[in-house]
């Protein structure tokens, strides 16, 4: 086995070609307003008819969320809650794709562009097949991408644990960057 110190150092102004970056994020599910506190059910900046609402200081789009995170996470910059933290009042209710388009114009400005999207999206309810589609076309829409390098996949809890029982929805994302050569 060779020690991590005998490996050859980074060359610190090289421009890797390509980074990856992996966004993770959970709301919890409550009655929507006004019996709960769930705000209504989005995902992906897409409005779906449910009785359960994430539980949110902005808008609780787990998906955008994820994504933000994951093209943060590529280019090795302060994540969502660091950035839009929620105890500004300013984010109360927030359009995620504010943060989605943050995150974006940082990419660009690191001299980066997305180049495809995998995304998972874990509930019980509602389900997403239907929606996977205006969903996918949505965030290629968001990240100037065709929709053939945006994925959505959709899957159940087996009804165990919170997401199980739809007392939560969780979303995982992985982005890859390529660079523009534009920095
Ligand atoms: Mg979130």
């Amino acid at each position: 086995m060779t020690a991590s110190s005998d490996q050859p150092p980074l060359r610190p102004t090289a421009q890797p070609g390509l980074r990856i970056g992996h966004g993770y994020d959970l709301h919890r599910l409550e009655p929507t307003h006004p019996q709960g506190q769930g705000r209504p059910f989005v995902l992906g900046t897409v409005r779906i008819d449910h009785d359960r609402g994430p539980v949110a200081h902005s808008d609780g789009d787990a998906l955008l969320h994820a994504v933000t995170d994951a093209l943060l996470g590529a280019i090795a910059q302060p994540d969502i809650g660091q950035l839009f933290p929620d105890t500004d009042p300013r984010h109360d209710a927030q359009d995620s794709r504010v943060f989605l388009e943050e995150a974006l114009s940082r990419v660009h400005a690191a001299g980066y562009r997305p180049t495809n999207l995998d995304t998972t999206v874990i509930c019980e309810r509602p389900k997403l097949g239907p929606h996977k589609d205006t969903i996918r076309q949505a965030l290629a829409g968001l990240l100037g991408m065709p929709p053939d390098r945006v994925n959505i996949k959709g899957k159940t809890h087996e009804k165990v644990d919170a997401v199980g029982e739809g007392r939560a929805i969780e979303a995982h994302a992985v982005v890859l960057l390529e660079h523009t050569g534009a920095d």
